[in-house]
C-alpha cells in the first residue's frame, strides 16, 4: 500500500488568486495594511510562514492572538473570493484521484494552509471528500515540519513501522521535494504552479511532469 499525499495551490487547483486575495482583504480589514502581498513568497510556504513574514514587514506583532485574528478573517473573505475568482481543478487531477482510490493506495494532503482553509478550497471545487486525512500549515513556519507531521499521522494510522519510502509528497514546488526528503519519502513534482519543469528538476524530485493529464506515469511508480 502506498500513500499519495498532495499539495493543494498549484498541484489540485488553481484558486485564480482567491487565497492571496483573501489574505490581503484580512490584512486590511485586520490590520489596517493596504499593501499588495508582494515582497513575501507564498509558493511552497505555510501559511503560518506568510501570516509571520507579513506581520514582520508591517510592524503587526507576530503573536498567537493576531495570528488567529488572520486566520478568521482569512477564512471569512475566502468564500467569497473563490466565488468571484476563475479558478479551477488542475489538468488530470480528478481522473488521478479517482484512479488512486480505485488502486492501491490512501490519499491524504501535504499542504501548507491551514486545515479549514484547506477544507474551504477542496469543498469549492468539489474534491474534498478523496482525502483520507492531512498535515496542514497552522503550526508549522516549515514545510519540513508539516512533513513530519505527516508522517507521524501515517505512522499513527498504518502502525509506527510504515515504510517512509512508501510516501508519496505530490507538490508543485522545490519546498515541497524538499520536505519529501526531509522524511524519507518520495517526491512527485508537477509543473501546474509557478515553477518550471527546469527548476523542479533542480530539486531532482522522483517523478517530474508537466500535469497529470496523462497519470499513467504515477499509476505505474505506485504498481
Ligand atoms: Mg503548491
Amino acid at each position: 500500500m502506498n500513500v499519495c499525499l498532495f499539495d493543494i495551490d498549484g498541484t489540485l487547483l488553481s484558486s485564480g488568486g482567491a487565497g492571496k486575495a483573501a489574505m490581503e482583504a484580512a490584512l486590511a480589514t485586520e490590520f489596517g495594511v493596504q499593501r499588495p502581498i508582494d515582497q513575501v513568497q507564498m509558493s511552497g510556504r505555510t501559511d503560518r510562514a506568510i501570516a509571520r513574514d507579513e506581520f514582520l514587514l508591517h510592524g503587526v506583532a507576530d503573536t498567537a492572538e493576531n495570528f488567529a485574528r488572520f486566520i478568521r478573517a482569512y477564512l471569512s473573505h475566502l468564500p467569497g473570493m473563490l466565488a468571484s475568482r476563475r479558478g479551477r481543478v488542475l489538468p488530470g487531477i480528478a481522473g488521478l484521484l479517482d484512479s488512486l482510490s480505485q488502486a492501491e493506495s490512501v490519499v491524504g494532503l501535504l499542504t501548507g494552509n491551514v486545515a479549514q482553509g484547506a477544507q474551504v478550497k477542496l469543498s469549492h471545487f468539489g474534491i474534498a471528500g478523496h482525502f483520507r486525512y492531512g498535515a496542514f500549515g497552522d503550526q508549522f513556519i516549515s514545510r519540513d515540519e508539516v512533513a513530519h507531521d505527516a508522517l507521524r499521522q501515517t505512522r499513527e494510522r498504518f502502525g509506527p513501522d510504515f515504510d517512509a519510502a512508501r510516501i508519496w509528497v505530490i507538490g508543485d514546488t522545490p519546498l515541497d521535494v524538499m520536505c519529501a526528503r526531509a522524511i524519507g519519502a518520495r517526491a512527485v513534482a508537477v509543473a501546474t504552479g509557478v515553477h518550471t519543469l527546469a527548476q523542479l528538476e533542480a530539486a531532482s524530485p522522483d517523478l517530474l511532469l508537466a500535469d497529470f493529464s496523462d497519470a499513467g506515469p504515477l499509476l505505474a511508480r505506485l504498481a
